[in-house]
């Protein structure tokens, strides 16, 4: 089944007068009580909006950190209710509590249009235990529940998941579209489609790769993880990072490619470096020329030039993972010409790129061009096991709410 079917959006249902109780990921990044980055609280603001505008009451539930089910001043959601204030251009009330008297009394006072953020869930140990008395404790404060954090949604947590067993249940609107963007390049893809899977290790994307070959005309592997496929081929790749334990899990994969019409792409050269610090001495390698003492840290030029050559060709580009060693110059080279040919193209309209998935935020922000993505999911865990193929319990229960 595809990720959106069966799914309600909030767009759609009638919130007048109503209370309606919104799961975010208001887990921002916070330096000495200060949100240091609102990426998150902006992409969630459209849905409070529209709650506002529609005349429903808006109680809004997050985690924040991992308090680890304590009460501690720390973990306290308070400085993020001021940050949405901000973002939103309208008070934000706080309520030192998610459930019993101290919440339910703060909610059950809310006017039309009003919004309060309750206190951190993870101060309660039964949110990460899925405990159903909990999500009903929670649902008693509202009429509606919507689910507005794809983030978390890889989670079967008590506000993610039981909470749907006693309230009518939502997708948000950010939540809608990034199924819609995911679906768009995994499900229904334009064609000829590709998936860009770079990073450190195969290991840990063994399941993505799987899962992507029936579904891809071409796998763009780059980043460490290309490094274990040249072993597996015969070259010699000096010191670079390998996983010479999953040599034979490389060709599997390159022999189910075959069968499955998918064509993996590896690097043609490569830049290698001694050592890996910023301007360390650097130089192109060919594949068959990597020197003992060497590691290969980003892709080379001739790569880049037939990668974007390539891109010219795709209808659609799903990313994840960086080509080379970003964070240190200049081995970001690679991933900073592809992220910025594949965004030029997106701009033309001439591709659909739908990225996402822990460090691939991070090397896109490094090359500019996270704004010109079709799509960036700022989701890490929950982008990946989507990847995977799995059912993500947090979407799966709204497909199944019959409260
Ligand atoms: P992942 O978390 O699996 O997406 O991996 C991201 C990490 O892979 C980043 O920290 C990169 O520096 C690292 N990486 C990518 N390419 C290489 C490479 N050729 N050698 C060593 N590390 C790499």
């Amino acid at each position: 089944m595809s990720s959106i079917e069966g799914i309600k959006s909030i767009a759609d249902a009638d919130v007048q007068g109503k209370t309606v109780l919104v799961r975010a990921d208001l887990n921002v990044p916070m330096e000495e009580g200060r949100v240091t980055d609102t990426t998150r609280i902006d992409r969630f603001v459209p849905t409070v909006k529209l709650l506002q505008e529609r005349g429903a009451k808006v109680a809004i539930i997050s985690h924040f950190g991992r308090p680890k089910g304590q009460r501690d001043k720390k973990f306290s959601l308070k400085p993020v209710a001021e940050a949405l204030e901000k973002a939103l251009g309208s008070p934000v009330k706080f309520a030192s509590d998610c459930v019993g008297e101290v919440a339910e009394k703060a909610v059950w006072a809310l006017q039309s249009g009003e919004v309060i953020l309750l206190e951190n869930l993870r101060f309660h140990p039964e949110e990460t235990k899925d405990d159903e008395n909990f999500a009903r404790r929670l649902s008693v404060l509202a009429d509606i529940y919507c689910n507005d954090a794809f983030s978390v949604s890889h989670r079967a947590h008590a506000s993610v998941h039981a909470i749907t067993k006693f309230l009518p249940s939502y997708a948000g609107l950010s939540l809608m579209k990034e199924l819609e963007a995911l679906s768009a390049a995994l499900d229904n893809p334009e064609r000829p489609t590709a998936a860009l899977v770079g990073g450190a290790k195969v290991s840990t994307k063994i399941p993505v790769l799987e899962n992507l070959l029936p579904r891809m005309d071409q796998i763009i592997v780059g980043g460490g993880m290309a490094n274990t496929f040249l072993l597996a081929l015969g070259y010699d790749i000096g010191k670079s990072l390998c996983e010479p334990d999953f040599v034979d899990t490389a060709k599997s994969i390159m022999a189910k490619a075959e069968e499955n019409n998918c064509e993996i792409v590896l690097p043609s050269d490569a830049v290698c470096a001694r050592e890996f610090k910023a301007g360390a001495e650097s130089e192109v390698c060919a594949l068959d020329g990597v020197p003992s003492d060497s590691m290969i840290l980003d892709i080379g030029p001739q790569s880049i030039a037939d990668l974007k050559v390539r891109l010219q060709d795709l209808k659609t580009l799903l990313w994840n993972g960086p080509l080379g060693a970003f964070e240190v110059e200049p081995f970001d080279t690679g991933t900073v010409e592809i992220a910025r040919a594949a965004a030029e193209l997106t701009k033309a309209g001439k591709l659909v790129t739908v990225a996402g998935g822990g460090d691939t935020v991070a090397a896109l922000n490094t090359a500019g061009v996270t704004g010109d993505f079709t799509y960036v999911s700022t989701a890490g865990g929950a982008f990946l096991e989507w990847l995977e193929g799995k059912e993500l319990p947090g979407v799966a229960a709204l497909r199944q709410s019959t409260a």
